[in-house]
């Protein structure tokens, strides 16, 4: 089939708005809403941390924030990747995390949970409890983003999270009852004291276009899936999206939609946490104690015994 916009052959057919799309198109496509979700978050001035893993969506975010940036003299793009520790599939994404910084002249700081925290997630694994890794690895993540974020004075930190993932988080929320989390969802709009802003440019692009826009510029791409995401909760909203979105094209969008009506009101309801330094490590808490240092206390417990 041709392009819906010119003569061209179609690469692809974006099943929720009918058209097809050649190579040129469809990348005018993606890169026309990451632009628009850009300038609905804002991007703050000065330094813009993209955590980049390594996998394709990060590497998608890093592209464009670059892309956009190149010839800003108000804003520079450095990357942040945490290495969680995960024997036989971080290694490959820390790789391509590396060479597509050296690549591009991007900045690259690694940080790792060893180093950080002093376990690797495969350690915390084996005293893991009841908790999934996934509760473990987003926890500490987030800590260490943070850390590297604060060092070097970034402004915000750009997430690569797409519209599948923001749809599951919203949907996960609403299952759970928990309207408070889906209130403090990225991106912020409130400047906290000690935590980096988070904005989401890929907010509203579906994984299979990520997936397809990283294929047609030619970055690499790690097949490897981490061995725990089997335990993580977001699968069973992953596949129920899936067949969702099979059945009625659009939904997840929907999802978004949705979310964007009742934002204000969430916000009215909810005010910002009042964060305040944990007394353990400094970082930003809503807690005397930060979620890292509990889990750190608990995993210490575990080991003891
Ligand atoms: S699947 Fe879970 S454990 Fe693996 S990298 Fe993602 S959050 Fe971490
Ligand atoms: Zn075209
Ligand atoms: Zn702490």
């Amino acid at each position: 089939m041709n392009c819906s916009k010119c003569s061209k052959k179609s690469i692809t057919f974006i099943r929720y708005n009918g058209r097809y799309l050649c190579r040129e198109h469809f990348i005018e496509f993606v890169e026309k809403r990451v632009k628009r979700e850009i300038r609905k978050q804002g991007l703050p001035k000065g330094k813009i941390a993209v955590a980049l893993s390594g996998g394709k969506d990060s590497l998608v975010a890093c592209y464009l924030i670059w892309k956009v940036t190149r010839d800003d003299r108000n804003r520079s793009v450095l990357a942040i990747t945490v290495d969680e520790g995960i024997n036989g599939y971080r290694e490959k994404t820390v790789k391509i995390a590396r060479d597509f910084c050296n690549e591009y002249g991007i900045p690259h700081h690694i940080i790792s949970f060893k180093r950080e925290i002093g376990l690797t997630l495969d350690e915390m694994s084996k005293v893991r409890g009841n908790l999934a890794e996934c509760t473990y690895c987003g926890v500490f993540r987030r800590y260490c983003l943070n850390i590297v974020a604060n060092e070097i004075n970034a402004s915000a930190i750009a997430m690569g999270h797409n519209l599948d993932d923001v749809s599951q988080t919203i949907l996960m929320n609403f299952v759970r009852g928990d309207i408070e989390r889906m209130a403090r969802m990225a991106p912020h709009k409130k400047i906290q004291p000690g935590l980096i802003p988070r904005i989401l440019p890929l907010r509203s692009i579906p994984e299979k276009e990520t997936t397809l826009y990283a294929y047609v510029n030619g970055f690499e791409i790690s097949e490897n899936e981490c061995p725990y995401a089997i335990r993580a909760m977001r699968g069973i909203y992953r596949d129920f999206l899936i067949q969702l979105e099979e059945k009625h094209p659009g939904s997840r969008h929907s999802i978004l939609k949705s979310f964007f009506e009742i934002e204000e009101c969430l916000h009215n309801k909810f005010s910002p946490a009042i964060l305040n330094p944990c007394k353990k490590c400094g970082q930003p808490s809503s807690e005397k104690i930060c979620m890292a240092c509990q889990l750190l206390e608990k995993i210490k417990g575990e080991i003891s015994f």
